[in-house]
């Protein structure tokens, strides 16, 4: 199967062509470990952990590596502003290196929640300084670099094409609209390699270097971690839309500044979930944990199920509404399948118009509308489920796990079935009827079947 993906870097849809014939190299910008990650942080991991179940199912060998930034990444995405782990520890009174450890913790149980397969290599910010030290040499020795008050910044006036990706070209910079105003920079667009460290404050993370103690800027991490995992020139770069503007260019410069090529072929990029319309924010009250919401009753995998209705390019107006709907639906599925009994055989052609669209730049969306097709066909029940558990390999909705999960009934429903059954013998339908409310209030769904009574508790 041809897969096709729309590459940021060329603007358009293309066909996926790895460098090395079965082996992909992805690199993924993870997140800044320090505080708990909302929803919207996560959502992005749904969709690149599809991309890998997609390659997969391929036969591709994936190499996949992401990074933890747990030093570095200042407040604003320019270069000022107080560190992100730095702010943390003042604000919670727990050293920079407890917060990074905790909340990388965090991260991951949030994966493993949602059903992510982790990367292949999860990388440090602070396992790469002396390598982030040396990328850095180079770029100074080859005279990218120029040093202000608070560090060593890079020209992008010096890289020919500098944002690409994003266009910049084209766009007028205003300073202080794209990146913050710094009077000392030569270009509004110049960024930080290495920052140095306050003269009157001891961080708890910095480092000595040929241009004075510091910590490495926030950008200077991707790119090294990048070549050292991946080589200079590897197949996907993925991210949030958000990084097109100056993470992704600033990356790109140091890259081709130092190996003179591209660092990536294809470039993808997811666009954002919204909170009933607006920005998920502390300050704004919609900033939504994934521990918040199964406190609420729902389940990681119905988040993964609303994320995957939508197509990863364009914008999710994320609401409990519609979070509710998306759990309803995974219910109906289950219900729907928890009694095919053996998957055996497959329903070729709707398997076929399923692999076509999740390869067609990552259609989920029609990839579960086919889902629901399978349900709705004529096929054997058997056939019907062997295509929905393969299926499922790509979505990665545990529906395995939920249809076990949801034929396992309670010792105590058991009895009352049971009772309901002699009830239904005896044609007693109003002492079968209160018996199907008990079990209701058991969160037990009875059916009555040409094959007879059959009993669904479905729980996540
Ligand atoms: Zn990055």
């Amino acid at each position: 199967m041809n897969i096709r993906l729309y590459n940021s870097l060329t603007k358009q849809k293309e066909e996926f062509k790895p460098i090395k014939k079965k082996e992909v190299g992805l690199y993924t910008c993870g997140p800044t470990v320090y505080d708990y990650p909302h929803i919207g942080n996560l959502m992005p991991y749904i969709i690149w952990d599809v991309l890998k179940r997609v390659l997969k199912i391929n036969k591709y060998k994936i190499k996949h590596v992401m990074n933890l930034t747990d030093v570095g990444h200042l407040t604003s995405d320019a270069d000022d502003g107080e560190d992100k782990l730095v702010k943390a520890s003042r604000e919670t009174g727990q050293n920079a290196w407890q917060i990074a450890e905790f909340f990388i913790k965090v991260f991951r149980n949030n994966l493993c929640s949602l059903n992510i397969d982790e990367p292949s290599k999860f990388l440090r910010v602070t396992d790469v300084i002396k390598e982030q030290i040396e990328f850095a040499s180079i770029l100074d020795k080859k005279g990218y670099l120029y040093k202000i008050s608070d560090g060593m910044y890079f020209d992008t006036s010096k890289i020919k094409d500098y944002g690409k990706i994003a266009n910049l070209a084209n766009v007028e910079l205003k300073e202080g609209a794209r990146v913050a105003k710094n009077n000392e920079k030569k270009n509004p667009s110049d960024f930080a390699v290495w920052k140095f460290s306050p003269e009157d404050k001891i961080r708890d993370m910095e480092w000595e270097s040929p241009w004075g103690l510091g910590f490495p800027g926030w950008h200077l991490e991707c790119s090294v971690m990048s070549r050292l995992e991946l080589g200079d020139t590897f197949d996907i770069h993925t991210g949030g839309m958000d990084h097109l503007t100056v993470h992704h260019p600033n990356e790109m410069a140091q890259s081709e500044a130092v190996t003179g090529k591209l660092q990536a072929n294809y470039w993808l990029h997811n666009a954002f979930i919204k909170y009933e319309g607006a920005k998920m924010s502390k300050s704004k009250g919609t900033f939504v944990t994934l521990e918040e919401l199964r406190a609420k009753g729902f389940s990681p995998m119905a988040f993964r199920f609303l994320i995957l209705q939508n197509h990863y390019r364009k914008p999710l107006n994320f609401s409990l509404t519609s979070l509710q709907a998306a759990q309803n639906g995974l219910e109906a599925i289950i219900r729907a399948i928890a009694f095919y009994g053996k998957p055996k055989g497959n329903c070729k052609e709707l398997e076929e118009e399923f692999y076509e669209a999740v390869s067609n730049d990552l259609n989920t969306a029609k990839g579960l509308a086919v889902l629901q097709k399978v349900i709705d066909s004529d096929y054997k029940n058997s056939a019907k489920l062997a295509t929905i558990y393969k299926m499922n390999e790509v979505l990665g909705l545990r529906l395995e796990g939920l249809v076990k999960n949801a034929m396992d009934i309670s010792d105590e429903a058991k009895i009352i079935l049971e009772e309901r059954l002699k009830a239904r013998d005896n044609k007693d339908w109003e002492r079968s009827d209160k018996l199907r409310d008990k079990l209701t209030a058991l969160g037990v769904e009875v059916h009555d079947t040409p094959e007879g009574q059959k009993a669904i508790h479905i729980k996540f």
